[in-house]
């Protein structure tokens, strides 16, 4: 089917875009990779009268600043997963984006595209929340800096506000004794992931877990963050005992929804061993990390 017909405008900078967003009204729709929404417009899905392409607001751009990494919105799934920054100082967003969709997708799609279109299976939102990723957005109100954690409210939903654009993504450089994992359940390569875990865990000198963040995608109607069932670890070994304790505490949290490919209850059965397997993994990690 084709989209409906709509006008295109091609912005040059963040401020353009939304002085174009607020020009076009209500129904106006950023575009950026169009790996989401260009599928929905030929499917009738969404039919905005008015697009405005963010393409040429920034460039893909990821960047030191302190001890955080600046990620520009339009940054390509593709360029996330070859960054050598990334690489070396927060390498749980290349081994995230490595596994979104396949080649030709991650070679067009962003992350701002992917954080604002906001689907609670996507690898990426997951990844920001367990990350502790603050998303930078401008709008006719000015900038706003909003935590991962409080940016997704629902299906496809968000803490955007109309005319309101994300510019980028910052998440904090990867410290010392801080181990890192993103596993996920797939029917088949490239699909969108029955669930899917993000874990950070931080040890001390001698192996005792400091610090955890566990989050979870395709298992609720948002990322799940784990935060209270994380705790459990909190001045232990990361070991199966401990993490078995993590899952378990996970799947009281988590709602997981029946969906065609998976019930509910194998999501949940899911969540728990794949809860298990990254904070193993995670833990494991940070272990070789100390100095
Ligand atoms: P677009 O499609 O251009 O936009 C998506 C939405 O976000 C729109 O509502 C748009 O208005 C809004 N938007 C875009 N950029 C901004 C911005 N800067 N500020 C405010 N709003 C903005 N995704 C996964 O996570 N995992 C998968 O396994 C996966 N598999 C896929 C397989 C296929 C075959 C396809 C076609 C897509 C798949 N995707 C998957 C989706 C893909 O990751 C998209 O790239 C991503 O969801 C959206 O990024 P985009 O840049 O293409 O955004």
């Amino acid at each position: 089917m084709y989209a409906e017909p709509f006008d295109y405008v091609a912005a040059g900078s963040w401020g353009e875009a939304v002085d174009l967003l607020r020009q076009g009204g209500d129904d106006a729709k950023v575009i950026a990779g169009g790996q989401s929404l260009i599928p929905m417009m030929t499917l009738r899905l969404a039919m905005p009268p008015f697009l405005v392409d963010v393409n040429g607001a920034d460039r893909s751009r990821i960047e030191h600043q302190g001890d955080r990494i600046v990620i520009s919105a339009v940054t390509r799934h593709s360029d996330l997963e070859r960054s050598p920054v990334l690489a070396s100082d927060c390498p749980m967003l290349p081994e995230a984006a490595s596994l979104v969709g396949n080649i030709r997708v991650r070679h067009r799609g962003t992350i701002g595209g992917s954080l604002a279109h906001a689907d609670p299976s996507a690898e990426l939102p997951c990844a920001a929340v367990a990350l502790g990723a603050e998303i930078i957005t401008l709008g006719p109100g000015g900038e706003r800096r909003i935590a991962a954690h409080d940016f997704f409210d629902s299906y496809f939903t968000t803490a955007l506000q109309p005319g309101e654009v994300v510019t980028a993504v910052e998440v904090p450089a990867i410290g010392e004794r801080t181990g890192w994992s993103f596993l996920e359940l797939l029917r088949r390569t490239s699909d969108f992931a029955v669930v899917a875990v993000a874990a950070v865990i931080t040890v001390d000198g001698e192996g005792r877990c400091v610090e955890a963040k566990v989050a979870g995608a395709g298992v609720g109607e948002r990322p799940v963050d784990f935060i209270q069932a994380a705790e459990a670890l909190i001045g232990e070994r990361v070991d199966e005992s401990s993490t078995r304790e993590v899952g378990r505490r996970a799947t009281l949290t988590a709602d997981p929804p029946a969906a065609v490919h998976a019930s509910g209850a194998y999501r949940r059965a899911m969540l728990e061993v794949f809860v298990r397997r990254a904070v193993l993994q995670a833990g494991g990690r940070a272990r070789e990390r100390v100095a």
